[in-house]
């Protein structure tokens, strides 16, 4: 491996792909060694995400870039209809990939260990890599230990495609493995307006609202007798994923063995 981590961003164009790009890039380890999207651009990469010239446009084809620039690791920020033919194309190319595109199916987690093993490469997925964010699910599944009734409340800026985010379905996940399956509300309860109440994961309601100004907040509200405590974060920008991105990328770098490995907290 050289000296410099070598990353090659894919949905580089993307809001997070550029924010991602400018954080890496500024790390003393790191270097962006190509970018991929769909949309392709002769403008020097650099320019497009706030940085110096690098040197490179946006290329439009990922084997050909893995090929080519021979990255140490894939960064994947794209979108939840082609992410698994990433991962394939990636892994194919016996090149590492750290995932924060959302919208996996256990199927699809399944799928990416067989992959991972068949090719001998290591994966990368979490819902969600800012710190804080982890934090905020540990604390839930705690709190939900001694407060069963809760909901969740997630806001997303209004260019996401998946809802609920994969941060509330992690979140509900979490909190299912500790809490008693039961019902909550009130069992006459009638919707005036379908989807009035949000959707339903094993009996906790969770509910997405998608408006310009967000970046991802989440709320976890948990309700009993008398009291009500809430669980918030807020990602102000986009600059809270890059310490989180840059850990797997270390670690997936260095990692030499063909497994999927799931959420931030596992490297922690
Ligand atoms: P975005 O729409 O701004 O960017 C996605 C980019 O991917 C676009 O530039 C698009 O052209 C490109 N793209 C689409 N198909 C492609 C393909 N086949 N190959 C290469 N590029 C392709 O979206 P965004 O806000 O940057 O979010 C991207 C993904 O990251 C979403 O799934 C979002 O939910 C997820 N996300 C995850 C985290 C996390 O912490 N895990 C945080 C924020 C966003």
């Amino acid at each position: 491996m050289s000296e410099n981590i070598r990353v090659l961003m894919n949905g580089a164009a993307g809001k997070m792909g550029r924010a991602l790009s400018l954080g890496l890039a500024a790390l003393p380890n790191m270097q962006i060694c190509a970018a991929v999207d769909i949309k392709s651009s002769e403008v020097d990469y650099g320019f497009l995400c706030g940085m110096g010239e690098v040197g490179f446009g946006l290329q439009t084809d990922l084997a050909a870039a893995i090929t080519e620039s021979k990255p140490d690791v894939v960064v994947d920020f794209t979108n939840p209809a082609v992410v698994m033919k990433n991962i394939r194309t990636a892994v194919e190319l016996h090149t590492p990939i750290v995932v924060g595109t959302t919208g996996f199916t256990e199927a699809d987690y399944k799928q990416i260990s067989k992959w991972c093993a068949e090719f001998d490469t290591p994966v990368f997925i979490a819902s969600n890599f800012a710190l804080g964010a982890v934090l905020m699910m540990r604390f839930a599944k705690e709190a939900a230990r001694y407060m069963p009734y809760v909901e969740v409340i997630e806001r997303h800026h209004d260019q996401k495609l998946d809802a609920p985010s994969g941060t509330a379905v992690t979140t509900l996940e979490m909190i299912g493995e500790v809490r008693q399956p039961m019902s909550q509300g009130n069992p006459q309860e009638f919707e005036r307006l379908t989807g009035s109440r949000g959707a339903e994961v094993d009996g906790m309601r969770v509910h997405s609202v998608r408006l310009p100004g967000y970046v991802a907040t989440q709320e976890v509200v948990f309700g009993a007798a008398g009291q009500v405590l809430c669980i918030r974060h807020d990602a102000l920008s986009r600059e809270a994923y890059v310490p989180g991105v840059a850990l797997a990328v270390e670690k997936m770098a260095a990692m030499n063995k063909g497994e999927l490995v799931h959420g931030l907290e596992s490297l922690l």
